[in-house]
């Protein structure tokens, strides 16, 4: 007879009110001491602990928890520390810790960069000259603590070696091997001494699988898995993958491992199908993650049911894990405050610890008990919501339905545009520009507060709004900026801003979710359909369109972005959703246009984020995000410029889909990206107008013209200077006052040289 068991696989660090945040943030401003932190944050993961045992979960996740991050957490265990890093051996001390994920004083922090296809960003290991290390066995000792604090006898999690190294860099493809070889006997240990203290399964988490895997790497999992197999025997590993199907399914499943972890949410159907073609390795446990651990939708458990029951006849009646699909991490951590939420909204939600609900009443019932109340609940809250008249906007169906099947194109190419354009704007040779926001200083954002809070009257609020715009609209007269922006006043952030204002959008009180170190962000909902109610920009764009002759460029957020930074619904494809946002942004456009808002830029700097894990899906994702943007922007006149702005990606490939966005100038963040940019308009030349930032924002430094006409002199031998644009690389708003004034003089100062010496 076979077993079935609930597990998890992570979960949330942030605690239910922020707790943990708050505690590093503290212990960051020196107001709690290192002790006062430890106990702070054992608190915390003792308490998350506690809960999933007492909600049902057998198989609970320790070693997840962290102090900042699980990336940075493997690299210090293994005494990876930067070598500009003072750092002599053993445990690395927190202030190190913390100084290799945010700089000090005397070297630069670690890079960050996104956590495969989520929002969360990991600290990126560099591998130096310093011999790796087991500074500190961190799996075991959370497994100890939670076994002698709590008597759980938890599942150990450790990233995998394999994905550590991909995720690492400060190495080449030739030193693969030899880091392997270095680090896997420390795995090795880490894992007998787990054994040694009585763990009985381990999780590996090794989610690069779902990526293309090379012959050339199977042979190194083979060899690490073996490895682990030959010199930590009785130690039962389950290898986790997540995020997506694995391509390599029979290979995977031929390593000796005791359990395969699989998300039969995300690539739900191809690991099916590996399972239907190739059969289940008898004696082996399948980790089936069938709780989405990237949603905040409660669950259809009927469904959950009938799947699991699928993969035990797949499986030959298998061991199986009931699993969330990763780690909770991604999700919030409880549904229970949201109680200013609509009913039927607030019922569907399952956050973190409603998820834990949901493992557990499956794994119950494939375990041969009766279902619980649960199952009935959650349909019914499933089916409120699905025929609530927020999902049952026709009209917005029906528009979204002709736009599949017309093209979305401007009715003239830009060739024309470009002509019309110029005769329109006289603008001068080398124009610029800025990116939208300019600084949220205090005031503004306690004038915001004051607004939110009742203190202020809405006719406060916008005076002061206004005020703002004025201020900065003389600003940029005086410093000769030749296309002005108004400056973003009125915006927190650019998807709640206009989030708030599209009816199929609701905020949640304390939908948080790690974003990165502590930072947290709070997603916007979008659980109905996306409708145009009234224009959302034109106000403040238009008052300050009145007070100067130069052109104010309207500013929104691009379909794209706005879908992949909320939690979206999940009973329609993201396509869908897109299409219904980028309508009803086509309805701001047209409002900016015909309010006179004759330059109107549309953001994407999400754009490029939201490309599938797998290499093979990308140009069914670009196809619909670029007809999503050229569905806002498309129905404008020929003399209309269309703007967009993306922050600094990976830009080469995908240029092609960049270039069929069609938008008649883009700004582009360049000065981080050290001209690797440039370097790929060598090979392909951008037919479009074209800026790129010639100053980091990131830094309060004031950049000299001298470095601005480097930067430009730069781009120039690369593009075409009738189409080039000069700016800064993004949005101002984190930046001072003063700084931005003087980078943005010496900009402009720059831009006339320039032209001068041409
Ligand atoms: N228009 C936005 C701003 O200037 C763009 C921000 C972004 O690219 N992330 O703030
Ligand atoms: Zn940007």
């Amino acid at each position: 007879m076979s077993t079935k068991i609930s597990g998890n696989l992570g979960y949330p660090r942030i605690g239910g009110n922020r707790e943990w945040k708050k505690a590093i943030e503290t212990f960051w401003k020196g107001q709690i001491t290192e002790d006062e932190l430890h106990e702070k944050l054992t608190e915390i993961r003792l308490n998350n602990w506690k809960l999933q045992r007492d909600k049902g979960i057998e198989l609970i996740p320790v070693g997840d928890f962290t102090y900042y991050d699980h990336v940075l957490d493997t690299a210090v265990m293994f005494g990876i520390v930067p070598e500009r890093f003072e750092y002599t051996g053993g445990p690395v001390p927190l202030q190190t810790y913390y100084a290799i994920a945010r700089g000090n004083k005397e070297a630069a922090a670690s890079e960050m960069t996104k956590w495969f296809n989520t929002n969360y960003h990991y600290i990126v290991p560099e591998l130096g000259s310093r011999e790796p290390q087991l500074t500190r066995n961190n799996p075991l000792a959370a497994y100890v603590e939670a076994k002698e604090k709590l008597g759980i006898d938890g599942r150990p999690v450790i990233l995998g070696l394999y994905t550590f190294l991909k995720l690492s860099k400060g190495f080449g493809a030739s030193e693969w091997d030899s880091w392997i070889s270095k680090l896997l006997p420390l795995y090795v240990q880490v894992l007998r001494e787990l054994k040694e203290a009585g763990a009985k399964w381990v999780q590996i988490d090794e989610p690069a699988l779902v990526a293309t895997v090379s012959t050339e790497d199977q042979e190194r999992l083979n060899l690490i898995y073996s490895t682990i197999a030959k010199e930590v025997p009785g130690l039962s590993v389950m290898l986790q993958t997540y995020f997506e199907s694995v391509d390599l399914y029979k290979e995977l499943v031929a390593l000796p491992v005791q359990g395969f972890g699989l998300d039969f949410v995300h690539g739900k159907e191809a690991n099916l199908q590996s399972l239907r073609e190739y059969g289940f390795p008898a004696g082996k446990t399948l980790g089936a993650g069938v709780i989405d651990g990237r949603n905040i939708w409660r669950a259809d458990l009927y469904q959950g049911s009938q799947l699991l029951d699928e993969l035990s006849k797949l499986t030959g009646d298998a061991d199986l894990v009931i699993q969330s699909s990763c780690s909770l991490l991604h999700v919030p951590v409880s549904a229970q405050a949201e109680d200013k939420l609509e009913t039927v909204l607030s019922n569907a939600l399952a956050f973190a610890e409603e998820k834990l609900d949901e493992i557990v009443a499956l794994s119950r019932v494939a375990a041969g008990q009766e279902q619980s109340d649960l199952f009935d609940q959650n349909r019914q809250a499933l089916e409120a919501l699905a025929s609530d008249p927020a999902r049952g906007r026709n009209h917005v169906r029906t528009a979204v339905e002709q736009i599949t099947q017309q093209p979305a194109e401007r009715s003239s190419a830009f060739a024309t545009r470009k002509l019309k354009q110029k005769e329109k704007w006289s603008l001068p040779f080398l124009p610029t520009t800025t990116i939208g926001s300019f600084p949220q200083t205090a005031e503004v954002r306690s004038a915001r507060q004051k607004w939110r809070k009742g203190e202020w009257s809405e006719a406060q609020y916008d005076e002061f709004v206004r005020e703002e715009i004025s201020k900065w609209i003389q600003i940029q007269e005086e410093i000769g900026i030749d296309v002005l922006v108004h400056g973003e006043f009125e915006r927190t952030d650019m998807v709640e801003f206009f989030g708030e204002k599209l009816p199929g959008f609701a905020f949640t009180k304390g939908g948080w979710v790690q974003s990165y170190g502590t930072r947290c962000v709070k997603p916007p909902v979008i659980y109905g359909d996306v409708d145009f109610d009234q224009p959302m920009t034109v106000k403040e764009t238009k008052y300050a369109q009145s007070l100067t002759k130069k052109p104010v460029k309207g500013m929104l957020t691009g379909p794209i972005t706005i879908l992949n930074w909320s939690f979206v619904r999940s009973d329609i494809s993201r396509e869908a959703v897109a299409y219904q946002i980028a309508l009803a942004l086509r309805k701001e456009v047209e409002a900016l246009e015909s309010a006179g808002i004759e330059m109107i830029q549309v953001d994407e700097p999400a754009l490029r984020e939201g490309l599938p894990l797998k290499r093979k899906d990308w140009d069914n994702y670009l196809d619909w995000a670029v007809k999503a943007f050229k569905v806002s922007t498309s129905t404008v006149k020929d003399t209309t410029q269309i703007h967009t702005h993306m922050c600094y990606c990976e830009f080469h490939d995908i240029i092609d889909s960049i270039e069929a966005l069609d938008a008649d100038v883009i700004s582009i963040e360049t000065s981080r990206s050290h001209g690797e940019l440039v370097h790929s308009f060598e090979e392909h030349t951008y037919p479009l107008g074209i800026g790129l930032g010639v100053y980091d924002i990131h830094s309060p430094r004031v950049p000299s013209e001298d470095e601005m006409i480097v930067m430009i002199e730069r781009a120039l031998k690369v593009l075409d200077p009738e189409l080039f644009w000069i700016n800064p690389d993004c949005g101002l708003k984190t930046r001072g006052l003063e700084e931005t004034v003087d980078s943005l003089k010496n900009m402009v100062s720059a831009a006339k040289r320039y032209r001068e010496q041409m």
